[in-house]
């Protein structure tokens, strides 16, 4: 018997390594399925263009107002929304997104798993946030944020990692996983 696909949601601060924490994920675990969400604000220098649908804000708009997303958010003044996902048949659906639309997932779906990554320090999360190619204004404004993402993420979440290392924090992630998989199949394993 299969068991319902799991929907894992990464959140954490703007600079924590969610994005590349999630693209590792989906490369170690053919079972999970990354969502590519839609956003208005502009490709990055150090972006090839995958990361996002980059759209125009009435092309979102229009997305909104036909329905088109699971959630959707206003950050830093740029609208970001996830499709309603077209996870291949029983895939676990993974998704990278801030605590607004975490919220929103949550509140559709109890059972979401939601995973809150933290930096090893505001240190690290500034030179990350640096190593990305923004302005310092924005930097500024991106670290401004950082402890209601994490006081708002700490609220929501299931599980909390520190993402001292990517292949390590992935390892740890994918345990967790492993781990609900395997409840979700028994339940009565479940303590
Ligand atoms: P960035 O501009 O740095 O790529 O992303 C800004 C924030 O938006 C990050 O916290 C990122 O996780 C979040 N984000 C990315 N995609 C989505 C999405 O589809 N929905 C929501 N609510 N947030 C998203």
């Amino acid at each position: 018997m299969s068991a319902e696909p799991l929907i894992a949601v990464l959140i954490g601060p703007g600079g924590v390594g969610k994005g590349t924490l999630a693209r590792r994920l989906v490369e170690r675990d053919d079972r999970l399925w990354l969502s590519r969400s839609w956003t208005t604000r502009p490709q990055r220098v150090t972006e090839d263009g995958t990361e996002y649908v980059f759209v125009e804000r009435s092309t979102f708009e229009k997305a909104i107002d036909e329905g088109k997303f699971l959630e959707w958010a206003q950050f830093h003044g740029n609208l970001y929304g996830t499709p309603l996902p077209e996870a291949p048949n029983h895939a676990d659906v993974l998704l990278e997104i801030e605590v607004q639309g975490a919220e929103q997932v949550r509140r559709q779906n109890a059972d979401a798993i939601i995973i809150l990554v933290l930096a090893p320090s505001m240190a690290d999360l500034e030179n990350r946030l640096r190593g990305r190619g923004d302005s310092d204004d924005h930097v500024a404004t991106r670290l401004s944020s950082t402890p209601h993402e994490v006081s708002k993420g700490h609220e929501l979440a299931t599980f909390t990692v520190v993402n001292d290392d990517v292949e390590r924090t992935a390892s740890e992630i994918l345990s967790i996983l492993e781990e609900l998989r395997l409840e979700r199949r028994n339940p009565s394993t479940k303590e």
